[in-house]
């Protein structure tokens, strides 16, 4: 009984499920974010920051639950990829990532070579960075 009501309650889910996004990185990272607001706000004496916290720890999770049943999957796809590559650039400790002001290319460069002229591998535009 118990079992046939679980596999129903399943496939509907499945159903409900097909066309959205689901979850990925970035929502559990959210999810995440949102829980942890959640557990460190009672910590806070002041009421306001307290409302603020409860606030920002709902807001998260809302948001999390809006991309897992989003339709439009390819937006939500690069919001996670960014996500994804920003967490790459922030742990690399070997190399600093500059935008071409020309066209917007991502250049790595090796990081404590001080002052130096960078070359844009696209268009060749060269501008001077700290490294
Ligand atoms: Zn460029």
């Amino acid at each position: 009984m118990f079992r046939q009501f679980m596999a129903r309650l399943s496939a509907k889910m499945q159903r409900f499920m097909a066309g959205r996004y689901g979850t990925d990185r970035l929502n559990m990272a959210i999810l995440g974010a949102g829980l942890a607001a959640c557990l460190i706000s009672p910590f806070f004496r002041s009421p306001l920051i307290n409302l603020l916290f409860t606030a920002v720890s709902y807001g998260l999770m809302i948001w999390a639950i809006c991309r897992a049943l989003s339709r439009n999957t390819y937006k939500r796809y690069q919001e996670n990829r960014k996500f994804l590559q920003f967490f790459d650039r922030v742990k690399d400790r070997q190399h600093r990532y500059f935008e071409c002001p020309k066209c917007r290319q991502v250049v790595r460069v090796p990081r404590g070579k001080g002052k130096i002229a960078i070359t844009c591998p696209k268009c060749r535009e060269k501008f001077v960075k700290k490294t």
